[in-house]
């Protein structure tokens, strides 16, 4: 199903595709806040049910984690810009460059509209609790610059800390800007989660990976 579905986005010629049709306006208010995929697909729905809907969002472009952060060689950019561009053309309002609780107070969010929706994602990076961690730099700081096509100070030889996915992404992305061998440590024991072997021989290029490690300083 999922290949179906990306084969019909990737082939489909746009100006063929037939345009949803909206419901009747309810003449209500929504304010969403947050324009990553969470707020877009509700702000799609509750425009299709006749909603009014204007899209609060902090970044001067729309499309959350995977427009700024997901990198370029796992999803290009043109594919949320243009799911994005096709949402925006069915009537959805943008105010980019506008971070709720900075340029505007979110009692004034909720004054004017009837209905307001949160969909600020989840940032927050978990900061290492051991000593020296200023000394490493943040994964998503990097996957961010990559994106954006600005250079990190890396280095040939990058220790990851951390599992999961993104770890691979971190991998990956170190080895495209220029790291000879990358190195991964994490706490997981390698199950499901993990990539192809494939993927995850080529993405580390030649480096190490320990599982279960913790740790316990940065020097
Ligand atoms: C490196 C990486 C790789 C990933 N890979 C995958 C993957 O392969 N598959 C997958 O399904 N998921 C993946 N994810 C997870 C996916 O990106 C998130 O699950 C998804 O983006 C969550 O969507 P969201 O709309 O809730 O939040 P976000 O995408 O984080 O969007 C939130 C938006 O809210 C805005 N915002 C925040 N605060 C305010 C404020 N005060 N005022 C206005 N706007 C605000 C932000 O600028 C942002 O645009 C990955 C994540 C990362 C970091």
């Amino acid at each position: 199903m999922r290949a179906l579905e990306r084969a019909a986005f990737d082939l489909a010629e746009r100006k063929k595709v037939p345009r949803p049709k909206c419901r009747k306006k309810t003449g209500k208010k929504v304010a969403v806040v947050g324009a990553g995929p969470a707020g877009m697909t509700a702000a799609y729905f509750l425009n299709l049910f006749g909603h009014d809907v204007t899209v609060f969002e902090a970044l001067p472009i729309p499309g959350g984690m995977p427009r700024i952060g997901i990198p370029d060689y796992r999803l290009p950019k043109e594919v949320p810009d243009r799911e994005i561009k096709d949402i925006l053309s069915l009537g959805v309002k943008i105010m980019p460059n506008t971070r709720i609780g900075v340029d505007i107070s979110f009692p004034e969010i909720r004054k004017n509209h009837d209905a307001c929706l949160v969909a600020t994602g989840a940032w927050k990076e978990k900061k290492l609790n051991i000593p020296g961690r200023e000394l490493a730099t943040s994964g998503l700081d990097m996957l961010i610059q990559a994106k954006e096509g600005r250079k990190s100070a890396l280095g040939k030889r990058v220790l990851i800390l951390g599992g999961g996915g993104v770890a691979f992404d971190y991998a990956g992305t170190a080895r495209r800007l220029g790291a000879e061998e990358v190195h991964i440590a994490c706490l997981e024991p390698r199950t499901g989660w993990w990539p192809p072997k494939r993927t995850f021989n080529r993405e580390r290029g030649g480096g190490s990976l320990s599982t279960t490690a913790r740790p316990s300083s940065v020097s």
